[in-house]
């Protein structure tokens, strides 16, 4: 028999699970509105132009070779990647206080920030918000962290719970690291305000909390990048040391490719230097190096000034599709006269709306529908089109009456 003949049948991840089921149905109606990708208003994938632009140029030149990367990745990415979430004026970049290195995607960016941290920094307690994306927990957990949650959302506003998040960070152990989500919060699709955000600043920098920012959505809240990036820079600009995990899976649709960076804001460049030389460490153990496609394409787009314009209108362009996505669907039950207080699909914010219909409404809305979506209720409004929502709406509508 098998030495692996013991093991038992592990359960599928909850949002990747989603699509494994929806894949399963023939049904010509159903939807997947689980997993967090973008699609055109024909429900397809999207390759952004100025990608297949990047990449063409990339062929073009002969001159590229399949060499292994350094550890830290694609050093002229790593640059242009600290500006775009820094700001190109950025005090801390100009005093070289930055290190940045290119990792797997914002998950991988995660862990690597994750297992550095659990190594050489001396609190190993890491605050993330209630709720939060399902990955979170288990990255952290597997980096060494432990892990605890601060309170977040508050299902009776269906907004912030503010004053439960002031009181939980300030509860927590001087020197803890709290993740934040920089802007559009998954899954809750719900912000703190600016004057909000400067409250958390103060507090977290009182009690020498460290902040972890997780950067999946730059431009898709806003449609503006440096608008979506006014959080992190407000803590970077008080001189303190933070570390950001940055994503490019949404902002330029380069899902599969897996790329990304960490950046650790230090207070001095002698320190940058040694946090580097750490990163390292945790890096080549785990993966050697990063892969070389993926940044070579985000370098072409930062680097140049027309293909960079070019992306923020593309960006611009699906933030505003998944806003005209919360109107109609919002417009839709209305029309139908659906019980409830829907004017949070409006007002959330990014990618997802938290619907706030249960496990059972999910599961029928599953059955009935063939509409396929996590079981907290999170829908992907990336998933939507014009044509879809109808169908949808029906379906919420008879899951909640
Ligand atoms: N953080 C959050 C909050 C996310 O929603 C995601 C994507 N679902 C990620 C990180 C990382 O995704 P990826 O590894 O594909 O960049």
């Amino acid at each position: 028999g098998s030495v692996f003949a013991h093991l038992v049948q592990a359960p599928e991840d909850p949002i990747l699970g989603v699509t494994v089921a929806y894949n399963k149905d023939p049904s010509p109606i159903k939807l997947n509105l689980g997993v967090g990708a973008y699609r055109t208003e024909e429900g397809k994938p999207l390759v952004l132009n100025v990608v297949r632009k990047a990449e063409q140029q990339l062929i073009n030149d002969k001159s590229r070779i399949k060499e292994y990367l350094p550890i830290v990745g694609l050093v002229e990415f790593n640059k242009l990647s600290a500006k775009l979430i820094l700001g190109a004026d950025s005090p801390a970049i100009r005093e070289n206080r930055v290190t940045t290195v290119e990792c797997l995607s914002g998950t991988g960016s995660l862990r690597v920030g994750g297992e550095f941290l659990a190594k050489h920094y001396h609190q190993k307690t890491i605050y993330i918000t209630q709720p939060t994306w399902g990955n979170h927990p288990k990255i952290f957990t597997l980096a060494g962290l432990t892990v605890k949650t601060y309170r977040y959302y508050d299902p009776s506003t269906q907004g912030l719970n503010f004053q439960g998040l002031l009181e939980d960070l300030g509860a927590a152990p001087p020197g803890s690291i709290v993740l934040l989500h920089a802007c559009a919060h998954n899954p809750t699709g719900v912000d703190p305000t600016i004057q909000q955000w400067e409250q958390i600043r103060k507090l977290m920098r009182s009690k020498g909390l460290m902040p972890f920012f997780d950067s999946a959505y730059q431009g898709f809240a806003s449609g503006s990048l440096d608008t979506d990036a006014k959080p992190i820079r407000m803590f970077v600009a008080d001189g303190g040391e933070c570390l950001i995990a940055q994503s490019y899976a949404k902002n330029m649709g380069l899902y599969g490719e897996r790329v990304g960076a960490l950046s650790i804001v230090c207070k001095s460049a002698e320190v940058a230097v040694k946090v580097e030389s750490q990163l390292k460490l945790v890096i080549r153990p785990m993966y050697s190096s990063p892969p070389i496609h993926g940044a070579s394409i985000v370098a072409v787009i930062l680097r140049d000034r027309n293909l960079f314009n070019e992306w923020t209108l593309e960006l611009k362009a699906m933030a505003d599709r998944i806003i005209s996505m919360r109107k109609q669907l919002f417009e839709a039950l209305r029309a139908r006269g659906t019980p409830g207080d829907w004017s949070h699909i409006i007002k959330q914010i990014g990618m997802f709306t938290f619907t706030g219909l249960n496990p059972a409404q999910v599961s029928f809305m599953t059955k009935e529908y063939h509409i396929y979506m996590t079981s907290d209720g999170r829908i992907s409004m990336a998933g939507l089109s014009s044509k879809t929502v109808p169908h949808l709406a029906d379906s919420i509508h008879a899951a909640v009456t």
